[in-house]
């Protein structure tokens, strides 16, 4: 068998050739979890994976469960299972590790969201990108279960026209459920079949209409392998972000700076645009793999004073905000950025860095550039 880098298409002539003379061309998570009897928590969608994942992983140790966290994140599936012996795995799976699965069966799967990525690789169908990504739940039983953002049309119509077996648990901030996660007034509400917890938004510890989601997904996930409610609450209540995703990174002058360089694209700046409060300063721009901006358009007429590009080609921002916002400066480093954000931006703004964008025109990657971002707020 060959187990195939998830970033190698299936379409390259050698990956071919193994497929036609029968040879089995696996991802990883396949090959591994065919060596675990662990049970399987599966978390895949276009955003939110990371966050939800690490949360998941906080609540599940936290409240005692031998549990190892990987996939997309940290050390490789299969190296844990060779090394470890844990009784739970929390997984961040991606679309193109989905794509290499036979027999891979989370006992439970989340699927965050669905927006349009990686057009390329999926034939330019979104149907393609929406069959990969609900291949999470493939091999489900009736006893498995699939935790899912009923907010999102695509999801929810592909369940209509593709029935699943698995239970479905969906959270939602517009609807309400016997069974899932809803907003009630200023508080979550979980509902499974054993249990209800209930806690005000206010004390979560990420903030935003995505984050609130992200800790549904996670609570429910928590009650449905036993954690206790103390533990749930207290977990969602004290958990430290993940860097990159709209960190705070230092208050100058009474100015935030936030790093969100993960967003790497519109749906995700939509987001973090939403989730600030106060007039800002918005660093955005890099390498566009074919963004729609006019979905930002709300916000950035709100909240957006000024707009700084950082890109080698800001067109498209130039020519979609020009005329939305007082002010937009083109940079081309991010010192330059950081530095010209500081001098526009007055006592109560924000300056966001949330490029909606991929960072490989100027950066070597998302990291690279959140880094960068925060040394040059450091150094101001
Ligand atoms: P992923 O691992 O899927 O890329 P992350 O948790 O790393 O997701 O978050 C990536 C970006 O998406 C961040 O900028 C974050 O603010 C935004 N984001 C996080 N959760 C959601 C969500 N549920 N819906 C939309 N955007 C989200």
């Amino acid at each position: 068998m060959v187990m195939k880098s998830p970033g190698i298409p299936d379409t390259v002539p050698l990956v071919k050739e193994l497929v036609r003379k029968g040879v089995p061309v696996l991802s990883e998570i396949e090959f591994a979890s065919g060596y675990t009897d662990a049970t399987i928590i599966g978390i895949t969608g276009s955003n939110g994976k990371t966050t939800t994942t690490m949360l998941t992983y906080h609540i599940l140790k936290n409240g005692g469960l031998k549990v190892g966290m990987a996939g997309n994140i940290g050390d490789s599936f299969a190296k844990m299972v060779a090394e470890e012996d844990f009784e739970y795995y929390v997984l961040e799976i991606s679309s193109f590790q989905l794509d290499g699965i036979q027999d891979f069966k989370p006992h439970i799967s989340v699927l965050t969201n669905i927006t349009p990525d990686y057009p390329d690789r999926y034939g330019y169908k979104f149907e393609n990108y929406i069959a990969s990504k609900f291949l999470i739940t493939k091999n489900q039983k009736v006893d498995d279960y699939f935790i899912y953002d009923a907010d999102d049309e695509v999801i929810d119509k592909w369940l209509k026209e593709h029935p699943i077996k698995s239970k479905l648990l969906p959270f939602s901030l517009a609807k309400s459920f016997g069974e899932g996660a809803y907003l009630e007034e200023n508080k979550i509400k979980i509902t499974t079949q054993e249990d209800t917890i209930k806690m005000m938004t206010d004390s979560l510890a990420l903030e935003g209409q995505h984050n609130l989601k992200n800790t549904m997904a996670a609570a429910m996930v928590a009650k449905l392998v036993g954690i206790r409610k103390e533990t749930i609450r207290e977990c969602i209540s004290n958990f430290q972000g993940a860097p990159h995703r709209l960190e705070k990174v230092l208050k100058i002058h009474h100015v935030q700076y936030i790093n969100d360089s993960k967003a790497t694209n519109v749906n995700a700046t939509y987001y973090a645009l939403d989730s600030v409060k106060t007039p800002m300063v918005w660093i955005v721009g890099g390498v566009d793999k074919g963004n729609e901006y006019k979905e930002l358009m709300p916000p950035v007429r709100e909240k957006v004073k000024a707009i700084v590009c950082l890109g080698v080609d800001n067109e498209k921002i130039k020519d979609t905000f020009g005329n939305v916002v007082d002010l937009l400066v083109e940079t081309y480093a991010m010192e330059e950025a950081v530095k010209v954000a500081y001098k526009i931006a007055e006592r109560g703004d924000t300056v966001l860095l949330s490029p909606a964008c991929a960072s490989f025109d100027l950066f070597e990657n998302y990291e690279d550039r959140g880094n960068q971002f925060k040394n040059c707020v450091k150094n101001l």
